[in-house]
Parts: C-alpha cells; sequence; structure tokens
C-alpha cells in the first residue's frame, strides 16, 4: 500500500514542521496515490488552518512511514506499551497503550496523545494489514488516549465511546488545545485536532469486526466519568483502559468510591489477558489491580484521615502525600500525581 505524506509547517511558527500522514490518500499502487494527492493535500489543509504546506506531497510505501513497535500478545490482538511517565517533550505525549484487534475488519483501541502518535500508530497497523479500520474506541476522554483520534476518522473508522465522553471532553478541550503543545512540545503536537464521536455507547453492547466480536461495557464514574472497558470474546483479552495503572501512578479524575468498587468486582467471565491502560500485559486480574487496589485504598485512608483532623485541603494535599510516602515504590510520578489524586479525593470525601 502507499500513503501520501505531507510536509506541514505551523503557520504561527513557520520554523516547526513535521510530516502528515493522510489516511485519506491510501492507495494501493503509487500512481493512485500520486494521481490524488494534490486534491487530498489542499483539502486537508483547508481545515487545518494552522499549517501551511512546505514542499511538494510524497507517496511512500507502508515500510518508510514511522511506525509505533506493537506485539502480537494473542491472535489478532497487538499492543504498543507506552512510556512509564507523565507527558512531556521528551516522550512527546506518547504514554498510553493502544491496541488493535483484526478480525475481518480492524478496531483500533485508543489512539494516543497527538496527531502524530496516532499516524505511528496507524502506519503500524498498516504493517499487519491492509484490512479496512472499521472502529476506533476511546476507552476514556484523557488526552493521552484520545487526541490521535482525527487520523482513523480520516482512514474511515466510526469513532466510538462512552455516551458521556462527549460532553466531558467539550468541556476540557480548549484547555488541553492550549497546554498540551507546551507539555508534549508544538512540533509533537502539529495537526492535532479533537475528533468528533460518532457512535455513543450508553449500556452494555456488542460491536461486530465480522468474524470477531467486541463486548462494549461502559463503567459508572471510576478512573474518570467516561470509561468504558472493550473483552475480545475469541481470545479473553481485557481492554481495561485506565481502570488498570501499573507502573504509572494512578490519576483519579471520577470517583474514588466508584473506582475502588470496579476494582472490587472481578470481571465475569474472567479474562484471559488484561491489557492496562499504562503498563504491561498481565494474564492474571488479581495481580493485574493488586498494585492498584493498594494505593487507592492508601489514598482514601490518608484523605479521610487528613479531613478527620480538620486539616483544611491546603495542607491536607502534602499531608496526604506524606502519609502515601510508604506506598510509592513502583510507581512513576508518584509525587506530583498522588498531590492532585489528594485534591480530588479531599473533594470527594469530605461531605462522605
Ligand atoms: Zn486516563
Amino acid at each position: 500500500m502507499f500513503h501520501l505524506v505531507l510536509a506541514a509547517c505551523l503557520a504561527a511558527q513557520p520554523a516547526t514542521c513535521q510530516s502528515r500522514l493522510l489516511p485519506a490518500g491510501d492507495a494501493p499502487t503509487r500512481q493512485d496515490c500520486e494521481l490524488r494527492a494534490g486534491p487530498v493535500a489542499s483539502d486537508w489543509l483547508a481545515r487545518h488552518p494552522d499549517l501551511t504546506g512546505s514542499g511538494p506531497v510524497r507517496c511512500v510505501e507502508t515500510g518508510e512511514l514511522p511506525a509505533l513497535t506493537a506485539q502480537e500478545v494473542a491472535p489478532g490482538i497487538h499492543v504498543h506499551q507506552g512510556a512509564m511517565a507523565q507527558v512531556s517533550t521528551q516522550n512527546g505525549g506518547r504514554i498510553a497503550n493502544l491496541s488493535f484487534v483484526i478480525g475481518d475488519t480492524v478496531a483500533v483501541i485508543d489512539a494516543g496523545g497527538s496527531r502524530a502518535e496516532g499516524e505511528a500508530l496507524y502506519a503500524a497497523i498498516r504493517q499487519v494489514t491492509d484490512k479496512p479500520v472499521s472502529h476506533l474506541i476511546l476507552t476514556h476522554m484523557h488526552p493521552d488516549h484520545i487526541l490521535g483520534a482525527e487520523v482513523f476518522s480520516e482512514a474511515g473508522a466510526s469513532i466510538v465511546a462512552d455516551a458521556r465522553l462527549p460532553e466531558a471532553v467539550a468541556r476540557r478541550a480548549q484547555s488541553w488545545m492550549m497546554s498540551t503543545p507546551r507539555q508534549i512540545g508544538a512540533a509533537a503536537f502539529a495537526g492535532t485536532r479533537i475528533a468528533a464521536v460518532d457512535q455513543r455507547v450508553e449500556a452494555p453492547q456488542m460491536l461486530s469486526l465480522g468474524d470477531r466480536e467486541l463486548q462494549l461495557t461502559p463503567v459508572p464514574s471510576a478512573h474518570t466519568g467516561s470509561d468504558m472497558t472493550v473483552l475480545d470474546q475469541e481470545t479473553g483479552t481485557l481492554f481495561t483502559g485506565d481502570l488498570v495503572f501499573l507502573g504509572l501512578t494512578p490519576s483519579l479524575d471520577g470517583s474514588l468510591a466508584g473506582w475502588l468498587d470496579w476494582i472490587a468486582t472481578p470481571p465475569d467471565p474472567m479474562p484471559a489477558l488484561i491489557v492496562p491502560g499504562h503498563g504491561p500485559v498481565m494474564e492474571d486480574w488479581d495481580e493485574a489491580v493488586a498494585p492498584e487496589r493498594q494505593y487507592l485504598t492508601a489514598l482514601r485512608d490518608a484523605s479521610r484521615k487528613a479531613i478527620g483532623a480538620g486539616l483544611p485541603l491546603s495542607r491536607a494535599i502534602p499531608a496526604i502525600v506524606v502519609a502515601m510516602q510508604p506506598a510509592a515504590e513502583g510507581w512513576a510520578d508518584f509525587r506530583a500525581t498522588t498531590a492532585r489524586n489528594a485534591a480530588a479525593a479531599y473533594a470527594e470525601l469530605e461531605w462522605e
């Protein structure tokens, strides 16, 4: 397969340029790709006024595209494991686990933290299969999981998410579009836009890839207020999104009580594989959730204690971080994330 690659520079910073992959230009031969390249590129640029084209567009073979590395962890299940850190200019925002499931069509599970990461995930898929990408499933609203979504929309996929996600994203989108370029670098962020959700999931439902079925299950407020799990029935692989963190400190942006409830209710049937939102793929449910259960329980207990002692929020946050310190081992970005979690837990538990 051949792919259309456009050199584009930031209109506001003309020296900041990057290559953009435009899936709408995919073609079976170089000649087909080149025939359509001009109109596809100008149409795309018209919809991305923050960028200007620079030099001629190119048509390149799949193997020449920069691609994420992904492992096939079960038949037809491919997982890219993100960097074990908070987003930074060093990692370009590429911290979330991203997966794809190959049936008669392909479903992608989470899209990455920028347009560039979405493109590199798309290239990784195209290295393995030419099948149509029919769906992009977003496990929850966080930017490290959703900002690459527009690439898949342009590739023809339907974007599927929990029914609560669009409103949650809309409330935060403006702030993310301002802050993310500073966090991950303007070049890494170039061309990134928020994509619209096409299918809103309100209740458990099946999603068909032809010969393969995925079960989508919305979850009451836990890690966020828009969490949804995905179960591949054929292999028993459960994609939890950020309902399961391993190695990177869990971040609370929904309900601490709800999250502990979710952990306390093992899935039925038990999954054969658990793909967390951050950290390695696991085979055992209890092992997968034990570190996070311990962390969140300690957060709840330390927050209750600070509230019980009558500490105001400003003094409660450092007190909670200090009380949590014995639970720090094995968690990346412990202090900064725990301080934010302490504020969220305090606000939730204050009226308990
Ligand atoms: Zn998250």
